[in-house]
């Protein structure tokens, strides 16, 4: 049967079956966001707080939301690409300058070792 579009067709919620209103962004009832790149996560104050405890991680919330404007979705990919290398970056640094340590280390190590002509030079720190 066909109701003419007069009266407001109830909507459900896809998880828990409650009937919501059409404004509501999450169901009453269970909590499920009803309207997908709506939540706070895909606003500009969520995106930032993303991207400043995830990173890179957050670019899915920029580019499946719904709120912000294809610039600002733009401004932040790149943004949060730059910050991305970045951290690359960082670790790779980070990772060579431990890997010489370690090799000051063991230089160290063995310059004490062939000084005292000692294995057990190991394991005492
Ligand atoms: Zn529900």
């Amino acid at each position: 049967m066909n109701e003419p579009g007069i009266m407001e067709q109830p909507i459900f919620c896809k998880r828990c079956h409650a009937e919501v209103r059409d404004t509501d962004n999450y169901c009453h009832a269970c909590g499920k966001s009803l309207k997908p790149g709506h939540g706070f996560l895909f606003t500009h104050a969520g995106i930032i707080l993303m991207g400043l405890v995830l990173g890179p991680f957050a670019l899915p919330f920029v580019w499946f939301s719904k709120v912000i404007g294809p610039i600002a979705k733009i401004i932040y990919t790149l943004v949060l690409l730059v910050v991305g290398f970045y951290l690359v970056y960082s670790l790779v640094h980070i990772f060579t300058l431990m890997q010489q340590s370690m090799q000051l280390l063991i230089g160290n190590l063995n310059d004490l070792e062939n000084g005292l002509h000692s294995t057990q030079s190991f394991g005492v720190f």
